[in-house]
């Protein structure tokens, strides 16, 4: 089922072409940012200079660092008098990037949202329960908006109190569910602590993003959760979620290419990568009028496949992602995803699907400790009512289990802690899956 079937499933000269004359609107309206026009005259191109969407890579990148360096509005093509919604980004390190929406982009976010929720398998009439926060963050009300349009009965839970999402849950039978995977899991926890199987739910489908999740992952949410889990991604500095989604064949996201224009490319030298080839994804909006984007490097890793789905759909397909190039680390020179961890992790049955990787640096080693915890069966069978004791025969032989198969899989040897159920603590939104205790 398809929300917009012409644009979806566009031939690809047609949809090229479409692409090549949004492609020149959008660098025209950039030229008359001041930042965009200095980069563009450094690089020795003009508007005038795209002939083809190849030319394209002429263009110069945009980069976070240049959000943070024009804040708050120096990247914005209109002013804030022609805007109806502001949107930013938690800005851990400082001051937040923040972005803009004319009505009108507004009004393409929910376009792409629907397209979203009828590619994971909503309907209109459906009821939709919203777990992304709502705020600055663009999650919650970028799908909302979309659920809206689409016809959906929108559930605006937001991020926090889980005992009352799972009532919500279960009293208003939503089925359809949108928050991050990682949150997904803790309504799993907290159903099975109120003694709740799926079956006293009536969700369908679960639209998960906003961070870089595994297939493992996707198992045990479909496993626990009783639906089918679907990968939505987005970034705010793009637009905010609903840039691509997951169909249900479930093999890539399928950007709307109508709207944002990806490639890939070597997150080193910037080259342009060719199909199939992993590396960094870079966005250049199409249609977005108050905040368009030029070749924005998001920092996030994975491949595009350019080959008709066969749900029909034409729009090019990415990859899920491997990670974010912020994420990985560097242990003894091997090179490290959160990813990796998490596929080893999720194989063992004895553990829940939560952990946390701790970096230190106590001499001038970095030192990588796994956090993990034993699932509820586990800990009744082997430590029961006791309290959990690291020193357990079954704990130290679990552990040193886990720190083999990490071995082998990344090459590098990585200390395993392993802990009571519950005991790492859960996230609301985006999962804390890296804490980086070295001094900088
Ligand atoms: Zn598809």
């Amino acid at each position: 089922m398809f929300w917009n079937e012409a644009v979806e499933t566009l031939d690809r000269p047609e949809l090229q072409k479409l692409q090549l004359q949004r492609l020149h609107e959008t660098l025209e309206r950039a030229y008359t940012v001041s930042f965009h026009k200095e980069q563009f005259d450094q690089a020795g191109v003009t508007p005038a200079s795209l002939k083809s969407l190849d030319d394209l890579t002429r263009f110069p990148f945009t980069k976070k660092s240049h959000l943070r360096d024009n804040y708050p509005f120096g990247l914005f093509a209109e002013p804030t008098s022609k805007l109806v919604r502001l949107h930013a980004s938690s800005g851990t390190r400082g001051k937040p990037t923040v972005v803009g929406y004319t009505r009108q982009d507004i009004d393409n976010w929910a376009e792409v949202c629907a397209r979203s929720i009828m590619c994971a398998g909503g309907q209109p009439g459906d009821m939709l329960h919203i777990a992304y926060g709502y705020g600055l963050f663009t999650g919650g009300l970028g799908i909302h908006y979309g659920a809206e349009k689409l016809g959906a009965c929108v559930v605006p839970a937001s991020g926090g109190n889980t005992p009352r999402q799972v009532m919500l849950l279960q009293d208003f039978k939503a089925v359809g569910l949108a928050c991050t995977p990682s949150y997904a899991l803790n309504i799993a926890d907290q159903m099975r602590e109120l003694k709740f199987t799926p079956q006293d739910f009536n969700l369908k489908y679960g639209i998960f993003g906003a961070e870089p999740w595994t297939e493992e992952i996707r198992a045990k949410i479909e496993q626990e959760l009783g639906l089918r889990a679907l990968d939505i991604y987005g970034l705010s500095e793009v637009m905010g979620p609903g840039v691509s989604m997951e169909c249900e064949q479930k093999q890539g996201l399928h950007v709307w290419e109508d709207h944002f224009l990806p490639e890939i490319v070597d997150p080193n030298s910037g080259e342009p990568l060719a199909e199939g080839e992993t590396g960094e994804l870079v966005f250049t909006s199409l249609t977005k009028e108050a905040f368009p984007v030029v070749r924005y490097r998001t920092g996030d890793l994975c491949a595009l496949y350019y080959e008709k789905c066969p749900c029909g759909r034409t729009h090019a397909r990415m990859s899920k992602l491997k990670g974010r190039i912020d994420d990985m680390f560097i242990v003894r020179g091997v090179n490290v995803f959160p990813s990796e961890i998490e596929r080893v992790l999720l194989d063992f049955e004895e553990l829940a699907p939560h952990y946390q990787i701790i970096l230190n640096r106590p001499e001038h080693l970095d030192v990588v400790t796994v956090l993990t915890e034993v699932n509820y069966n586990f800990y009744a069978k082997t430590i029961g009512f006791a309290l959990m004791d690291n020193n357990h025969p079954s704990i130290r032989d679990l552990s040193s289990k886990i720190r083999l198969k990490l071995n082998q899989a990344l090459g590098v040897s990585i200390e395993v802690q392993v802990t009571a159920p519950r005991t790492i603590a859960r996230s609301e939104g985006k999962a804390v899956r890296v804490v980086d205790n070295r001094p900088r």
